[in-house]
């Protein structure tokens, strides 16, 4: 019964330091999110400790009584948030969550068209060195150079050559939505599956904020630790019965041994907040604080700076600044907010002429601070701590900045209470 502290004080030390770190900066990283301490206390549990291979009521151990009742009130409760017929609760993290469901859709040597990793697609729509790359055939899709954004009339001229098995939507850097009913009428046409992978705007559709793509989707995936705010897990959704026996089956035994309970019984408790209407004003303010961002951004002194957004805006969650005609480059400005205490991650833009490790971008995104309470003031605050770091870069009084991000994170205590994690 020994304390954390009492048995391995450097670990102590890393989870307090950590804590201290989120505490003490503007985390704007758009994939990243606060789990609200009752999620945190369901992972942080006796859980841990249960193995139940199998899906609830169908166990291959014994004991699972109590855990049936997580994973069943998490099933159903996603299933009520998204309006879906069938969930799986049980895969690891996202991309566990894609590899079962493709497997379930299509078969090694299949093709699968998904937007390039280079134009905001993720590792597992296809890239070469992910398990989607080296099992499928795969035909990527990209945005548009004059509007950044997906052309549906090319994609669908693209579908019909490439006759793909499974068209993929969903990102991880568009700042816009897409179109699900053009992606359904464009698989139709070619005869293919269309799988869309919300892993990054599923908050925003649980609280009716952006289309809804599962009644257009013959499977939906999403990772619960986005704009969910839940356990660092995945999920997948369907309404084709057929399709959901699969995907169970490919979940386990396909892909995993026993689910982690204890990350299922968080699911449970982020996807019963996800109905909530907290949780739809967190979400509005998440939608404002982008579009606060974005308005700044592309103000005449920092457009001349050579600092801009791409595509002139946002409709979801987070911000694509482009760097390309800026002195600084992604990774100088990464570094400069981080300076001034802004986590923000350097990400390559379309047609980047920058390398990979350094790129002309920066992915910005609003939902871990509108968790932490953050209004239209505050995100105008930051917006403009943002805008003077990158339109003066180097020469900006990094110090003062700082001082204005210290006094908004003070103002917004994160986890009050909370010593020990
Ligand atoms: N899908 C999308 C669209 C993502 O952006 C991500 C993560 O960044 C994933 C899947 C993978 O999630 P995980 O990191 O949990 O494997």
């Amino acid at each position: 019964n020994r304390s954390l502290a009492e048995v391995d004080p450097e670990i102590a030390a890393v989870l307090k330091d950590e804590l201290g770190r989120q505490r003490d900066t503007l985390e704007m990283i758009a994939s990243e999110n606060f789990a609200p301490r009752a999620v945190l206390e369901a992972q942080g549990s006796v859980l841990t400790n249960k193995y139940a291979e199998g899906y609830p009521g169908k166990r291959y151990y014994g004991g699972c009584e109590y855990v049936d009742v997580a994973e069943n009130l998490a099933i159903e409760r996603v299933k009520s948030v998204f309006g879906a017929k069938f969930a799986n609760v049980q895969p690891h993290s996202g991309a566990s969550a894609n590899a079962a469901a493709l497997s379930a859709m299509i078969k090694p040597g299949d093709k699968m068209l998904g937007l390039s990793l280079a134009h905001g697609g993720h590792l597992t729509h296809g890239m070469k060195l992910n398990f989607s790359g080296k099992l499928y055939e795969v035909a990527a899709y990209e945005v548009e150079p004059e509007t950044f954004t997906v052309d549906m009339d090319k994609l669908r001229e693209q579908a019909k050559r490439e006759k793909p098995q499974v068209i993929v939507a969903g990102w991880s850097a568009y700042p816009r939505q897409l179109d699900f009913e053009a992606f359904r009428s464009i698989a139709d046409e070619v005869g293919a599956l269309l799988w869309t992978d919300m892993a990054h705007f599923a908050g925003l559709v649980a609280a009716g904020l952006h289309p809804n793509p599962v009644p257009f989707s013959d499977v939906v995936t999403s990772t619960v630790h986005k704009t969910l705010a839940g356990p660092r897990s995945g999920v997948i959704l369907s309404n084709d019965e057929a399709i959901a026996k699969k995907i169970n089956s490919n979940v386990f035994p396909g892909q995993q041994g026993g689910p982690l309970m204890h990350a299922i019984a968080g699911k449970a408790v982020a996807f019963k907040i996800a109905g909530s209407p907290e949780f739809k004003e967190r979400q509005e303010r998440t939608l404002r604080g982008a579009k606060i961002l974005a308005e700044r951004l592309t103000g005449s002194d920092v457009t001349e700076a050579g600092v801009s957004v791409l595509t002139g805006g946002t409709d979801v969650h987070l911000v694509l600044v482009d760097l390309r005609h800026s002195e600084l480059d992604g990774k100088q400005a990464e570094d400069l907010l981080h300076e001034v205490g802004i986590t923000v991650n350097r990400n390559a833009v379309p047609f980047d002429p920058r390398p990979p490790m350094v790129t002309s971008g920066l992915r910005i995104g609003t939902p871990a601070l509108a968790t932490r309470g953050f209004g239209d003031a505050e995100f105008t605050e930051v917006a403009e701590i943002i805008a003077t770091a990158l339109r003066d870069g180097q020469n900006a009084d990094l110090e003062a900045l700082k001082a204005r991000v210290v006094k908004l994170a003070q103002e917004f205590p994160l986890y009050e209470g909370l010593e020990e994690w």
